[in-house]
């Protein structure tokens, strides 16, 4: 089998073509079972890790989800960032901006909710949806739009000098694994919840959003914050991908139990 995350990762200046990243790739993963049982075993290590940044409380990661709807974000939080301690994991949502919002720099809100150092961040919506809804509906002119990349580049370079890892995931579903996906929103009251007609007007925009998905994998994968593109048809590709990318990326702190000091340590503590 493929190492999962060298196998999604977009190489930083590389050309992007989406037909050539299947949305309902299994990347040698034999099945269902085995990609479960590969899961479990990673997310206890990434567990273990995620309980020494948190010790450490030196350095931070932020995990940043996109994705079309219903391709998993809201999944990926429940099933691959479920199993972490709550007191390390800090989840934030972004919608359309308020009207404070809007009135600021378009990072302004996100610099608001970044993890504290010890902590891990996930972002559901990101500031990518400044390059990506506000792109394909024309919310702000071209002009402005298209500064943003670099502007986003700068701001992940600095939070990586400031210590904060990112790591970037593209739930990548294709349009037919979509509409089943509305379909099951639509029939089950349970999850009728989930959908919005709103849902279908971007829909209906598909190829123009996969150009602005591609442009941005293309300017915005960068060494310090690279991009992974997650096979995300299959839930249990996505969950394998996306836990084995974030122990990697822990791993990659090199991240070492504190020490107490030899005064603390030969502290005796009373009856
Ligand atoms: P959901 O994640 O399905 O609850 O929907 C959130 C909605 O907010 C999506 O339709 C996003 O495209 C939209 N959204 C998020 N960020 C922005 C933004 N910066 N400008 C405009 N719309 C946004
Ligand atoms: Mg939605």
């Amino acid at each position: 089998m493929a190492d999962l995350a060298s196998a999604t990762r977009i190489s930083p200046g590389s050309k992007v073509d989406l037909g050539d990243h299947a949305p309902d790739a299994k990347l040698g993963i034999a099945d269902e079972d085995s990609a479960r049982a590969l899961t479990a075993k990673r997310a206890e290590r990434m567990t273990e890790l995620a309980t020494m940044l948190m010790a450490e409380h030196r350095r931070a990661v932020l995990v940043v989800l996109q994705g079309m709807d219903a391709s998993g974000k809201d999944g990926v939080v429940k099933h691959c960032i479920g199993c972490l301690n709550p007191m390390s994991v800090r989840i934030a949502g972004f919608k359309a901006p308020t009207s404070t919002e809007i009135a600021h720099d378009f990072l302004w809100r996100i610099h608001q909710v970044l993890p504290q150092r010890g902590e891990i961040g996930i972002f559901n919506r990101s500031h990518y949806e400044d390059v990506l809804v506000v792109r394909v509906e024309e919310l702000v002119p071209k002009a402005v739009w298209k500064k943003r990349y670099a502007a986003i580049n700068a701001f992940e370079e600095h939070l990586a000098n400031e210590g904060t890892t990112v790591v970037k995931l593209f739930l990548h579903i294709s349009l037919k694994e979509q509409a089943e996906r509305f379909r099951e929103r639509l029939a089950d009251p349970t999850k009728n919840w989930k959908f919005s007609p709103d849902d279908l007007a971007k829909r209906a925009k598909w190829d123009e959003y996969m150009t602005a998905y591609r442009a941005l994998l293309e300017r915005t994968s960068t060494d310090a914050a690279p991009w992974h593109v997650v096979p995300s048809d299959h839930k249990w590709v996505r969950d394998a991908v996306i836990t084995e990318v974030l122990t990697q990326t822990l791993e990659g702190l090199d991240l070492k139990w504190p020490e107490l000091s030899p005064e603390v340590r030969n502290i005796v503590i009373p009856d």
